[in-house]
């Protein structure tokens, strides 16, 4: 039995094709256009919000006169005026380690957007049991002793029940599968797995919002606490219009432009 932490991986995100973007800009007349975006995933959805108006420079569009220079400038204002859809475009993927079927359940409630490939206990035996300790169990010598205890029992269990059903022995993989299945039923709700879990920039701003509130559950604020950091460093102009509060030793991340 093991005590961990959630750990975040970023594996994935946009990859412009540059190539293909010239061509279309040279397509527009506008072959020289270009942005100082610190991600292709920002540059993308500038890309894509200023083909709805032609605004990549003034007179492509003759009702359009002056337009906004910069990508900072540029999604600040998307975000401003509430045109979530054109963040859709920036994608990102994660695979979030170490985390409880408490987090994960919680996770997959969040379906617009997403792309979800979840461990499973199915097919992977539950040999060691591993789990991430709830601050209130930590904090509480008696609480953390029957935490403890509990797991080292139910780590126990699947050993007992590999033995009855001698599953190492067994040939079809079919048999074990049901027999995984089965012993999995008995393992806690707090058991250490993993998610791979991919999202656009609008779903994450979404997501963040809802799930580091102080009335969210403790273990998947710490973990976008932590993709917040990763997300606010990297595609600084998508999330510069968060601020971070601490509460119960969280950050809550905050904007006046919720769900855009
Ligand atoms: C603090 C907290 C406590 C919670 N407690 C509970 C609980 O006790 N019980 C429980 O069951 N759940 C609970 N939830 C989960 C919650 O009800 C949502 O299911 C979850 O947060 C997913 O968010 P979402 O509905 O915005 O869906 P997302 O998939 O994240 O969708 C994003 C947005 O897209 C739109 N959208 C998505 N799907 C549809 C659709 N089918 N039709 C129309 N519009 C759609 C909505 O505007 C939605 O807000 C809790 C969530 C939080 C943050």
């Amino acid at each position: 039995m093991k005590f961990v932490e959630p750990k975040i991986f970023l594996v994935g995100e946009t990859r412009l094709v540059n190539e293909g973007l010239q061509g279309y800009l040279d397509h527009l007349g506008v072959c020289g256009w270009t942005t100082d975006a610190p991600s292709d995933a920002e540059k993308l959805c500038e890309v894509m919000g200023r083909l709805c108006y032609r605004s990549f420079e003034p007179g492509l569009n003759p009702n359009v006169t002056r337009v906004r220079q910069g990508n900072a400038a540029y999604l600040g204002n998307i975000v401003n005026v509430g045109h979530g859809s054109v963040l859709e475009h920036g994608y990102l993927n994660f695979i979030f380690a170490d985390v409880s079927r408490v987090f994960t359940h919680e996770l997959v409630r969040h379906r617009a957007g997403t792309g979800i490939s979840q461990e499973s206990l199915r097919f992977v035996r539950l040999d060691k049991l591993s789990a991430y300790v709830p601050m209130h169990i930590k904090e509480n010598p008696e609480s953390l002793e029957i935490f403890t205890r509990t797991i080292e029992q139910l780590e126990e269990v699947q050993h007992d029940l590999a033995r009855v059903f001698d599953i190492d022995n067994i040939k079809q993989f079919d048999e074990k599968k049901k027999l995984t299945s089965a012993f999995r039923r008995i393992a806690p709700d707090g058991v250490a797995t993993t998610i791979g879990w991919s999202c656009n920039f609008r779903t994450l701003r979404h997501v963040l919002e809802h799930r580091t509130e102080p009335h969210a559950e403790e273990e998947i604020r710490l973990v976008f606490g932590k993709v917040f950091e990763l997300v606010r460093e990297r595609y600084a102009n998508v999330f510069a219009d968060y601020e971070v509060e601490v509460v119960d030793g969280l950050p809550w991340v905050k904007t006046a432009h919720r769900k855009v």
